[in-house]
């Protein structure tokens, strides 16, 4: 088998479809669809100051790499990281070293909060206080966090190592619980309206699979290590993961195909929620979906 465009020796075929690429054509191929998908939904603009949330796992410094190597040098942004340090023993300070390493690499300024110091508990005690699943206080205390501080950092736009794989995982699981109102939230960029309480989130790796970002982040380098969360496993978004790629081995065109459905509907899935009023958390002033928000309902349990 040859490189389908420069006929040497290929490192990947890519997913649902016969091309297979060399090293150097599998790059340009990669960072051709994250600018695309950056100029194609607007993410970012001339001159605004973007965030990229690291947690130095691969699709994260992904994104970074990217934002910082090529868009910047087109769009003249500035760039700057978020990393959250959630307390998961063994796991997360192996990961947060590779966000250090790569940031002071790169001069790139890394701003590092901790559950320990913003809730006054990690996460690992917080589960073992609530007994409630890691992924549920965790995702919640994350977006918090990042929400906050990227506002209080004065950033434009939030950028996430989202990749193909993840968002198709977050309409299903939505189909399977959460619902539409939460679905329409999803997409390239997030948010269904502009509320001054939140900082827009945009995901460059849109389109990229999971496969894709791996083989990426191994050719450039950025992440030997393959660390997984120990918590992983027990998720829902675990199940559905391992569904979708059962799935996906015998037709290789399901998760494009739930992405693609998913963005034809997404407009109007838009329209239909604009309107759902934003209340703002009477504890902490947080944007929030009831009164008391999620994150300041974990802390009044955790004392
Ligand atoms: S797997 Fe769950 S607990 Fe681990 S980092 Fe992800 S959301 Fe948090
Ligand atoms: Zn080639
Ligand atoms: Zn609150």
């Amino acid at each position: 088998m040859t490189c389908s465009r420069c006929k040497t020796k290929p490192v990947i075929k890519l997913p649902n479809s016969q091309v297979s690429l060399c090293k150097t054509c599998f790059i340009k191929y990669f960072e051709k669809k994250v600018r695309r998908t950056v100029r194609q939904y607007k993410m970012i603009k001339k001159g605004e100051l973007i965030g990229v949330g690291v947690s130095g796992g691969k699709d994260s410094l992904v994104t970074l790499h990217i934002l910082n190597d090529i868009i910047n040098k087109q769009r003249v942004t500035k760039i700057l990281a978020i990393a959250i340090d959630e307390g998961i023993h063994g796991y997360r300070s192996k990961t947060l070293q590779n966000a250090v390493n790569y940031c002071e690499k790169n001069g790139i300024k890394l701003h590092i909060y901790s559950f320990e110091n913003e809730f006054g508990i990690s996460l690992d005690n917080a589960v073992k206080k609530l007994k409630l699943h890691p992924c549920s206080v965790c995702g919640v205390f994350r977006r918090y966090l990042l929400n906050q501080k990227a506002r209080e950092l004065k950033l434009n736009k939030l950028a996430t190592g989202h990749n193909l794989d993840d968002e198709a995982q977050s309409i299903v699981m939505n189909m399977f619980k959460s619902g539409n109102e939460v679905s329409a939230r999803l997409g390239p960029i997030t948010g269904i309206k502009t509320e001054s309480g939140f900082i827009q989130r945009v995901k460059p790796l849109y389109f990229l699979t999971e496969k894709e970002v791996m083989t990426y982040a191994f050719l450039k380098g950025l992440n030997e290590e393959l660390n997984e969360c120990p918590y992983a496993t027990e998720s829902f978004r675990n199940d559905v993961k391992d569904v979708l790629n059962n799935f996906s081995e015998k037709y290789p065109a399901t998760k494009y195909s739930i992405i693609t459905s998913f963005l034809d509907v997404l407009p109007l899935l838009k329209e239909k929620y604009k309107n759902g009023q934003i209340k703002y958390c009477k504890c902490c002033g947080e944007p929030a979906s009831n009164e008391v928000c999620q994150a300041c309902e974990y802390i009044k349990l955790l004392k």
